[in-house]
């Protein structure tokens, strides 16, 4: 379990290459689940999820987004709970067999994830039998506390979850704490506060937008769709100095800042 500097109702598994997100109080009660992880763990995702929580289904999933790495064990789990999946309502065409991803671009970012990266799945997939628009006040069913944020960048439909009481986000891929294009860096999982995968990110303008957004909130504690959590100081200077800088450091050299 991912759990350093986080709140004790979340924590994080890392399926391979991405995380999924525990948000309940251990020990039994409701919970959530934030993402599904990369095929074939539904298995370790379930495991996880009863002992954390004990026999009791998710109150619902929510999907930050819908790229392959987030939701590869999806069809497994709802083989096990019967429950609502959540996702933004841009994204949805992505997630209901309307539209697919633009195809990873290899050229940027760099690294061996990167040069890989076309043989990523980028298709999106059909879940309309169990996909629904999150409210549009704002709230995320089945976390009373916490409110969605719209992160476009990424993907169209991005979403990062925020809690205000203790300042704890869960960013997806908005910004990520592993730098994703270096298979190097994924394997120690290094810490460090980098702008989303860039294989993967289609619009650099909305994404420095989304990445100064989630600065403005703060955040004290924040676990992403990659790498390690991260809390306290460690956070907040790297996330400042990601908003500050995100067109030099960030933005790949030919990347598209879309304005
Ligand atoms: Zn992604
Ligand atoms: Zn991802």
């Amino acid at each position: 379990m991912l759990e350093n500097g986080l709140p004790r109702d979340v924590a994080g598994l890392r399926t391979l290459i991405a995380n999924v997100v525990f948000i309940g109080e251990p020990g039994g009660g409701a919970w959530t689940l934030i993402d599904a992880g990369v095929m074939s763990f539904a298995d370790d995702i379930a495991e996880a999820a009863k002992e954390r929580f004990g026999d009791s289904p998710p109150k619902a999933i929510v999907l930050t987004h819908g790229h392959f790495d987030h939701v590869g064990s999806l069809r497994g789990l709802l083989q096990r709970w019967s429950v609502p999946v959540y996702a933004h309502q841009l994204e949805l065409p992505y997630l209901t067999g309307a539209k697919d991803y633009p195809e990873a671009d290899p050229d940027v970012g760099g690294g061996l994830m990167s040069r890989i990266s076309p043989l990523y799945p980028h298709k999106g997939i059909d879940i309309s039998d169990v996909v629904r628009p999150l409210p549009e006040d704002g709230s995320v069913p089945g976390l009373p506390e916490w409110r969605w944020v719209h992160t476009p960048g990424h993907t169209e439909g991005h979403v990062s979850l925020y809690r205000e009481r203790d300042r704890t986000i869960v960013a997806g891929d908005a910004f990520i704490t592993v730098k994703q294009e270096s298979a190097f860096a994924v394997l120690m999982q290094e810490e460090e506060i980098h702008g989303p995968p860039a294989y993967f990110t289609f619009d650099w303008g909305h994404a420095a937008d989304s990445v100064r957004k989630l600065a403005a909130l703060k955040p004290a504690a924040a676990i992403t769709g990659h790498g390690k959590p991260m809390a306290g100081e460690a956070l907040a200077s790297g996330l400042a100095e990601l908003a500050r800088t995100f067109e030099a450091r960030a933005v790949p050299h030919g990347g598209d800042v879309g304005r």
